[in-house]
């Protein structure tokens, strides 16, 4: 039975490539009948931030992913939340130390610092091991006086020499490693919280996890978490791997890394973040404006698409059609622009109903309420493909409930004519007696007023849209009247000839 897990660490909000990573291992999940694990990677006791798990929590719920185990849930694996799971690695980190793959290092903060001053590019690793302090240089007797006495000490993994490891990525095939080159890396620190590389296997092998899904920039990691599967013997347990490509910067230079956005001016976090240290906000797609189907169906296109040129899919039909095989080895670039042309597309699609509390979530944004659905679905339906993100929906809509904040009287000042004051009195008594308010009617009527007083239908048709909307943009003109009706529309012809 497939499993697979998203792992993060609350470090911070969650960036575009994180919720990539969530939706690529949901896909697998669901195509295969499989289990969603989330699972808070929290060792890291320097690194934790308050809020942050609570944060990817409710993003996963936006994003419309929510995992079948996690935290919240619970699950047949609980708990899950690695800082609640401390006392069980520790068994593990001791079972290699007996193994003779890992050993204890009693080296003090300082001794390291003066180390890495004395060799450049110091690794703690083969070539310096037996310089250090620690249970493979130091004779038995002096590791056991070290231990009784509570000297502070870590467990780290003896990395063998000139081996190679690999494993068969779903992404990019075999992929192998020199284990000279990798060094020995802490599995148990000193206060007893495992590593990232002890925890994230451990918990891998205990929680059954089948398959993972993880961004490329854990590669490097991969050769210390094969050594080791294989020593603690679980090595047919081994999740089948799949390393994600970056996510690129609109150029194609480097990763769209988390500060990237400020500098080029969209956001890079799903939903905006303040930072509780210092209160600063980073702003994230969800307040831009962004529907969650739309952020999801453009972060499924970056790396993967389904052989067509089709681009925009529902969750279930990414379900359907999501496949290894089509997913790229190669970065793949972020477009903003491409990002909001999937918003707007998404909106145009939106029924009304379900755009409405969205709707009136902008509205109120702008201290303007409105109760009356039945008009506000009408209009929504009438401008939601002129709408690229939530808020446009202010100025796309918010006219049709209040008079128009502001006038672009530059678009018709200048050409104004006495005439045209004529035509727009005439109008207002013209349009006061009509008895059939839709559209066709009111058009009937404007163009045959125009053709009695004499002017061009082109020079009246922009002041009337100004005076209904407060400028050159919205909806087929007559269309806004009808919807307006009779007292509104004549009350802003009135306002607008002041
Ligand atoms: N805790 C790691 C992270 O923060 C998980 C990496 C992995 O999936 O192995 O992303």
């Amino acid at each position: 039975k497939v499993r697979v897990r998203f792992a993060p660490s609350p470090t911070g909000g969650l960036h575009l490539g994180g919720v990539r990573t969530v939706l690529f291992n949901y896909l697998f999940a669901k195509k295969n009948n499989g289990t969603f694990v989330l699972r808070i990677e929290d060792t890291d006791q320097n690194r934790y931030v308050e809020g942050a798990e609570q944060y990817i929590i409710d993003c996963l719920n936006w994003c419309g992913l929510p995992p079948d185990e996690s935290p919240v849930v619970g699950g047949p694996f609980a708990p899950y939340r690695q800082s609640e799971r401390k006392s069980l690695y520790r068994e593990y980190a001791e079972s290699l130390v007996a193994l003779g793959h890992a050993y204890y290092a009693f080296d003090t903060t300082a001794e390291l610092e003066q180390k890495r001053k004395e060799i450049p590019n110091f690794q703690y690793g083969q070539a310096h091991r037996m310089d250090m302090r620690n249970s493979l240089s130091l004779s038995e007797h002096e590791v056991d006086a070290l231990l009784d006495a509570h000297t502070p000490h870590v467990i780290r993994i003896k990395v063998p020499a000139d081996e190679q490891v690999s494993f068969h990525d779903m992404i990019r095939g075999d992929v192998a490693f020199d284990t000279t080159l990798v060094d020995d890396k802490v599995l148990l620190k000193a206060d007893g919280m495992p590593t990232y590389h002890l925890a994230v296997v451990v918990d891998d092998y205990l929680m059954k996890i089948t398959h993972a899904f993880r961004g490329e920039e854990w590669l490097p990691s991969a050769p210390v978490h094969l050594l080791l599967w294989k020593y603690l013997g679980w090595k047919e347990h081994m999740p089948r791997w799949a390393h994600l490509p970056l996510i690129l910067k609109p150029d194609g230079h480097g990763k769209l890394s988390k500060r990237d956005g400020a500098r080029l001016g969209f956001p890079v976090y799903a939903m905006s973040w303040t930072d509780p240290a210092t209160g600063e906000v980073t702003p994230g797609f969800r307040e831009l404006g962004f529907l969650p189907e739309a952020f999801i169906n453009l972060l499924a296109t970056l790396g993967w698409n389904d052989g067509t040129d089709q681009e925009i899919f529902t969750l279930d039909e990414l379900v359907e059609k999501f496949s290894m095989e089509r997913i790229s080895k190669a970065g793949a670039k972020f477009d903003f622009e491409k990002a909001k042309w999937f918003n707007a597309e998404w909106i145009k699609t939106a029924t009304a109903t379900k755009l409405m509390p969205k709707v009136k979530d902008v509205f109120a944004d702008n201290s303007l309420t409105v109760t009356d659905d039945e008009k506000l679905a009408i209009v929504i339906d009438m401008v939601k493909d002129r709408v690229t993100l939530l808020p446009d929906f202010y100025q796309q809509a918010g006219y049709f409930f209040e008079l128009p904040k502001e006038y672009d009287l530059g678009a018709v000042k200048p050409k104004w004519t006495d005439a045209k004051t004529d035509f727009f009195n005439m109008l207002i008594e013209v349009y006061n007696s009509v008895t059939n308010w839709e559209h066709t009617e009111l058009e009937l009527q404007f163009k045959s007023l125009a053709e009695t007083a004499g002017i061009k239908l082109g020079e009246l048709m922009l002041p009337f849209r100004v005076m209904l909307v407060g400028g050159k943009f919205g909806p087929h003109v007559f269309d806004i009247a009808a919807v307006l009706g009779k007292e509104e529309t004549v009350e802003r012809i009135a306002v607008g000839l002041d």
